[in-house]
């Protein structure tokens, strides 16, 4: 999808906005939260404007096990190597605050 030019996060995607970015390929970036509640806290974001995980279907599955896959890999770099949380805030009731699909990876001893 194009970038929503209101939307924060294709903000960080498209540079226009700093970030503290711990990865970037073709089609993801993750950068630590502005807010940590955990000693690490990091979003992996999918670099498409994707509002919410109420707004996938099939044609972004591949996109979807990248992310799940990358996860692991992102937390061990960023020293959490003995386990993390992962979260997906969805809609209004799921407590999302930024529309743009994004995975937060919380590590250290205070994400249990
Ligand atoms: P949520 O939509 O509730 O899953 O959470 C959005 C997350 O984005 C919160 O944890 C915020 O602290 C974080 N956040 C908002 N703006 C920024 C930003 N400019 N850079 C990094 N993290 C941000
Ligand atoms: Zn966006």
């Amino acid at each position: 999808m194009s970038p929503d030019m209101n939307c924060i996060f294709c903000k960080i995607v498209q540079g226009q906005i700093p970030a503290k970015k711990v990865f970037e390929d073709d089609d993801f970036i993750a950068f630590h939260d502005i807010n940590p509640r955990a000693p690490i806290h990091l979003l992996l974001i999918p670099k498409p404007h994707i509002e919410s995980l109420q707004h996938v279907d099939t044609s972004h599955q591949e996109l979807l096990g990248k992310m799940l896959v990358l996860a692991p890999q992102l937390a061990a770099e960023n020293g959490a190597q003995e386990g993390f949380k992962t979260l997906i805030n969805t809609g209004p009731a799921g407590g999302q605050e930024v529309y743009h699909l994004h995975l937060h990876i919380l590590g250290g001893r205070s994400a249990a």
